[in-house]
């Protein structure tokens, strides 16, 4: 048995949301970025912000930002 891999297992399987502070690439004001089930959501607040990526691929899921027009 190796310990190491159990624990990983362990914290994995409570899969609970990270939250980080983030500068936002829009308005330029504070954000947060939450890591929840494969996905990446960053948010603002400020200027209604938000743009939802798969954190093992960076793909766009689905993004909005105020003053930017999708195509
Ligand atoms: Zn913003």
């Amino acid at each position: 048995m190796m310990p190491v891999l159990e624990k990983t297992f362990e914290i994995k399987a409570l899969q609970i949301p990270k939250k980080h502070k983030i500068r936002c690439s829009n308005c330029g004001a504070y954000g947060k970025r939450i890591y929840h089930n494969q996905l990446t959501y960053t948010e603002c607040n400020a200027c209604d912000y938000l743009m939802i990526t798969r954190t093992a691929t960076g793909e766009v899921v689905e993004a909005y930002a105020p003053g930017i027009y999708p195509r």
